[in-house]
């Protein structure tokens, strides 16, 4: 099943039962919390806080998602993108518990023929929070799902707040068994990469007190509760396109294989190389989509994350070995791959391109002169008998020439040596607590510690968070 009809299918669902489509809001969050929007959730919030009436009791959409804490996951585990498409139900004060997991169970295993996903529900597991046992008995006694294929999660996974108080409660997923080519068994809570987790049901039932992390009084029921549901449209693609990870369903595919015909690399000939691929074919949609929605690359925020998945790509390329551009033959594959679903990409086309192929032209440029710089300490490295190269050579490349740490790593392999990670560790770490005294000096109004500022802000030291956390970022 193609992308675009697995969308449409959702959408009629959800419409057929009383929602109303909402079309995605931007990556760019309306929200002073967030960076970008990591959840499909975010455009709701003000409803699901009782700061704003619902205009409706119902509702469903496909929002476009960003979540830069999973960069470090892409192409390595099979389900985790820089971006995707989270799809939601939303109940405001309407359905509960027992609603919503009879729609989701309806919706997964309704056969294709007849409107629904048609997946198997022998395969589908289920986990609950560990006190839910209203949860538990819905699924069981209601759904009709084996009480084997039920199993309970602590607060870290089954548990939704939004890290200030307010709204909270537990949640309920939904996973997919993918079988013993991914793992031994043991359903969800003991194998993730076999049992993918697909579908998250936040139920919002209780008002929370102030507290740390997951440590908070209940101070009572909330007036309205409220239902709050995330599914992972590419992971339900994988599983309904019967591919292996999720940079190979339909639309990343393609952009994957532009990848292999621009460096004649084969997808499947080395692991090293098929997680390089994944990457680009990730992080290329995430850019365009970026990019798309109005984000430009720069030094803080939005721009930096752009940036960094942007460079993240080339440099992949690069490590496959393209010598020279590839963003313009890639962005006109993502735009091609995403427009079905994404029409305003091509009516934007020519600014995206302007964008992508700019910022490209940059890196490329930043890459020949730190080139030749970490030539110089390589040289100088050797000359002095050691093959090591020093973390104060590192660090200067990538505070003074934007060179990250893997490229500096393997460039210096490429000519036998190794870098003191420990030492450029050492730098970065103390580069952020500068920053870091800087900023609390900055809160307290302390004496003027301009001369500080110079150093901290000329260092780069953006945390790449890509968004900053309201607390969970369960959907
Ligand atoms: P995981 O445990 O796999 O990292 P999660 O618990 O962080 O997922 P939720 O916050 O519950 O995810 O989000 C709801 C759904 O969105 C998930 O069930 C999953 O299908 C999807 N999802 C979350 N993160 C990603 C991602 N980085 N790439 C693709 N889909 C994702
Ligand atoms: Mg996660
Ligand atoms: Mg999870
Ligand atoms: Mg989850």
């Amino acid at each position: 099943m193609e992308s675009a009809e697995i969308r449409r299918r959702w959408l009629r669902f959800f419409e057929e039962r009383g929602h109303t489509v909402v079309p995605s809001a931007s990556l760019i969050a309306d929200d002073p919390t967030l960076l970008l929007v990591p959840a499909g959730m975010v455009p709701f919030k003000p409803y699901f806080l009782g700061e704003v009436k619902a205009p409706y009791d119902r509702a469903t959409s496909v929002q476009k998602c960003v979540r830069t804490p999973d960069i470090e996951e892409v192409g390595k585990t099979t389900r985790h993108g820089t971006f995707f498409q989270m799809c939601g139900n939303f109940s405001f004060g309407d359905y509960f518990k027992e609603g919503a997991a009879k729609l989701a169970w309806e919706l997964m295993t309704t056969p294709q023929d007849k409107g629904g996903y048609g997946l198997d529900p022998e395969r589908l597991w289920i986990t609950v929070y560990e006190e839910d046992d209203e949860a538990e008995r819905i699924w069981r006694d209601v759904v009709g799902v084996p009480a084997g294929r039920i199993q309970r999660l602590g607060k870290d996974e089954n548990y939704w707040d939004m890290g200030v108080p307010g709204p909270c409660g537990p949640c309920s997923e939904i996973s997919y068994d993918r079988g013993p080519e991914f793992g031994p068994e043991g359903g969800p809570a003991v194998n993730d990469e076999r049992y993918v987790e697909l579908w998250n049901l936040v139920f919002m039932q209780y008002e929370r007190g102030p507290g740390e992390g997951k440590d908070y009084p209940i101070i009572g029921d909330l007036p309205s509760q409220n239902i709050d549901t995330g599914l992972g449209f590419e992971r339900l693609a994988m599983i309904l396109q019967g591919v292996h990870n999720m940079y190979e369903i339909d639309t990343s595919r393609m952009v994957l294989d532009k990848a292999t015909e621009l460096t004649g690399v084969r997808y499947g000939d080395a692991e090293h190389s098929d997680v390089s691929l994944r990457v680009v074919a990730d992080h290329m949609r995430t850019a365009i989509m970026l990019i798309g929605d109005g984000v430009t690359p720069g030094n803080e925020g939005r721009g930096y994350v752009l940036r960094r998945i942007m460079r993240r790509a080339i440099r992949n390329m690069r490590i496959l070995g393209a010598s020279g551009p590839t963003a313009a033959e890639l962005t006109d594959t993502v735009i091609k791959a995403m427009a079905p679903q994404y029409p305003e990409l091509e009516t934007d086309r020519k600014r995206i391109e302007t964008v992508a192929l700019a910022e490209e032209a940059a890196f490329l440029k930043t890459l020949r002169s730190g080139t030749n710089i970490l030539d110089t300490a390589v040289s100088e490295t050797q000359a002095s008998g050691s093959t090591v190269l020093a973390g104060e050579k590192a660090f200067l490349l990538h505070d003074t020439w934007g060179f990250p740490i893997d490229l500096t790593l393997e460039m210096a392999a490429e000519q036998g040596l190794s870098v003191d990670e420990a030492g450029f560790r050492r730098l970065m770490q103390e580069q952020r607590d500068r920053a870091k005294a800087d900023a609390r000096s900055k809160k307290q109004g302390h004496a003027d510690l301009s001369a500080y500022r110079e150093i901290a802000d000329g260092s780069g030291a953006t945390d790449f968070t890509g968004y900053k956390h309201t607390g969970d970022e369960a959907s």
